[in-house]
């Protein structure tokens, strides 16, 4: 007998046929001998629904995501409801064909989370209630994406509804599974399971019959928005089992594997660590390439010239410039290296007005699924370094790491000051690597995603000296604004540029903010761009192979779409490109990684429509 915990999403139990279907699963599910406990959303696009009316019955009419936000109590109330109907609705459609079960809304099974409306984190949820129904023969069933805040002068749950933020039934799934220490979580959706990229996108895009957290999570994070962020971070921090599977098919679906022992703690289910490891790598040279044209093809030949000679390029980073049509390029490559790739470099005709070579760098990174929305690592981080005194010459991030290129000698301080600043202990450079799975057959691109979300902010003339990019980052701090993929330009004179993505609805904050405190931080215009997307090539073999970023700047290159940004870690590359060619971005990156399979996907809840 295994206990289950089993999550339908909004598709899944769009209408009754669907509810009926889902009802039969689970009583199979028992019928086979194993304890069930359920978690769904609201049916179909209830949610959504919900957000219209409220925006209908505003005074103003226009007002914009954000400003509804602000009545963010009431918010809650409302989208909570969504899921009150599915749980009664299934309860009552399983006790109908003879299966007991229980229906709980978030505060009467006790998710207890953060005060915080509308993007709260779950700290624990109690498992007495389900473990008790479960006792009785009960299936249980549990609304997802709610539950109840923690009254902070008491430590007691509170009366108040919270939700998780968009997507977050998955989260609470894992977090469930997590609090009764289920064998497994079974996501069931509209698609068979983790694939390529979007189906609704490209229609042959492969299924994965596993996934590493680690990828996921990236995936997750970059626009596949088949699993919550969030509930993968859950899984990998207790280890939980995790799969996702069709529930119009009896599939395996993908398995998401974690190589890690859970480090979590029950009792702050998603307020963890926030920082897991630091480490240095001393073994890096730093190339720089200014004012190049930006035309698309230039990052294309570049970087295939350096795969070309087997040149392992670790960091990259292209950032906007304050000029139109030039931009700034920095990589940093191994110190064995330099020699050839300083050859490539300067004997390529590509219009650069300066290469510079500097071999005094080291690369200082942070890693923790714990910095995932959390704005405030990457400033604390910024802020320890400037404190130490030290200059930071290039920053790179992904969803799960933050890298910062800083003088060789500045090293030794720069770990104390992030050891002290995080309470971590230094792993060697080795160690902390992402694990990357054995097997040569496996493709180094294992996903690709599209977040067509987010929008552009680029901090122009920002002095160049220690503390700048934590100052800038802690004006979107104060104001909750999550961003990432944070690029900081190199240049030849004393000012550099900070570029950055944030979601869409973030944006008009993030820009009255930043223009405030122009003056007296002393940096230039403030340049706002929604008309970007990000593009993004996830795979942990990644490292292993050279090359793999050229391929994906060439395939964008051939289909004559210019770069704008562009930001890599270990495990993917991400590029920022005009919104109206991302989709063809997508698709002429999966094409060139021979992603796709020999049969479309269909996703039937795309069909119904
Ligand atoms: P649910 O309502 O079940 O939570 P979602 O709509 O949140 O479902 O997520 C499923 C959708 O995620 C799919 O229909 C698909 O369009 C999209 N998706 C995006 N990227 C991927 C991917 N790499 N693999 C599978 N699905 C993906
Ligand atoms: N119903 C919520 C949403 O649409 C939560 C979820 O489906 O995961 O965002
Ligand atoms: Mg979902």
């Amino acid at each position: 007998m295994a206990l289950i915990v089993q999550k339908y999403g909004g598709s899944s139990v769009a209408d009754a046929d669907r509810i009926k279907a889902v009802r039969d699963r689970i009583k199979r599910t028992v019928d086979a001998g194993n304890q069930v406990v359920v978690v769904v959303s609201a049916m179909g696009k209830t949610t959504d629904g919900l957000v219209a009316i409220a925006q209908s019955v505003s005074v103003n009419h226009n007002q914009s995501l954000i400003e509804i936000a602000a009545k963010e109590r009431e918010m809650d109330l409302l989208l909570a409801t969504g899921e009150q109907v599915t749980i009664a609705l299934l309860s009552m459609a399983l006790q109908e064909v003879g299966q007991p079960a229980i229906a709980m809304n978030g505060s009467q099974v006790r998710v207890v989370t953060e005060p915080n409306h509308t993007r709260a984190r779950i700290l624990y949820v109690e498992p007495d209630q389900i473990q008790a129904a479960l006792a009785l023969g009960k299936v249980v069933v549990i609304a997802g994406f709610q539950g109840v805040a923690i009254d902070q002068s008491t430590g007691l749950p509170s009366t108040e509804i919270t939700t998780l933020g968009r997507g977050g039934s998955d989260t609470s799934a894992v977090a469930i599974a997590a609090a009764i220490e289920a064998d497994i979580c079974e996501i069931y959706t509209d698609v068979p399971g983790i694939l390529t990229t979007d189906p609704r996108i490209v229609p042959k895009a492969q299924m994965l019959t596993e996934i590493t957290c680690d990828e996921m999570l990236e995936l997750a994070s970059l626009g596949a928005k088949v699993l919550h962020p969030r509930s993968v971070e859950i899984a990998r921090n207790f280890g939980i089992k995790m799969c996702v599977r069709s529930s119009w098919l009896d599939d395996a679906g993908t398995v998401i594997t974690s190589p890690r022992i859970g480090t979590g703690n029950l009792k702050s289910l998603e307020v963890n660590r926030f920082v897991e490891t630091v480490s240095i790598d001393y073994d890096q040279v730093k190339i720089a390439l200014l004012q190049i044209p930006d035309h698309p093809g230039i990052a294309s030949q570049l970087f295939k010239s350096l795969a070309d000679q087997g040149i392992n390029v670790d960091l990259i980073i292209q950032a906007v410039q304050e000029t139109e049509g030039v931009n700034d390029i920095a990589f940093t490559i191994p110190q064995k290296q330099l020699q050839l790739a300083e050859v490539v470099t300067r004997s390529l005709e590509i219009g650069a007005s300066l290469v510079t070579v500097d071999s005094n760098v080291a690369k200082i990174s942070i890693t923790g699924v714990g910095m995932i929305g959390r704005p405030g690592v990457a400033a604390q981080m910024f802020t320890s370094l400037a404190e130490a005194g030290i200059n930071i010459q290039m920053i790179s991030t992904s969803e799960i790491k933050i890298s910062c290129v800083i003088a060789a000698t500045d090293g030794e301080n720069a770990i104390a000051a992030i050891q002290k600043a995080f309470d971590v202990t230094a792993r060697s450079h080795q160690a902390c690597e992402i694990n990357s799975e054995n097997s040569s057959d496996i493709s180094p691109v294992r996903g690709v995603a599209l977040d067509r979300n987010r929008a552009r902010i680029a901090v122009q003339q920002v002095p160049d000296r220690p503390g700048m990019a934590a100052k800038i980052l802690e004006q979107l701090v104060e104001q909750n604004i999550s961003l990432d993929m944070i690029v900081q330009s190199q240049s030849d004179r004393d000012v550099n540029e900070i570029a950055f993505t944030v979601a869409i609805a973030d944006l008009a904050k993030a820009e009255t903010a930043l223009k405030e405190y122009a003056k007296v931080l002393g940096y230039g215009e403030v340049r706002c761009d929604g008309d970007i997307s990000k593009v993004s090539i996830v795979g942990a073999n990644m490292i292993h192979q050279s090359g793999i970023a050229a391929r994906m700047f060439s395939a964008l290159a051939d289909a004559n779409i210019n770069i704008e940004m562009i930001a890599t870690s270990e495990i993917k590359v991400s590029c920022v490109v005009r919104d109206h060619q991302a989709e063809q971005a997508l698709k002429v990156i999966h094409q060139e990684f021979n992603l796709s399979g020999d049969h479309a996907i269909e996703v039937p809840s795309a069909l119904k429509k």
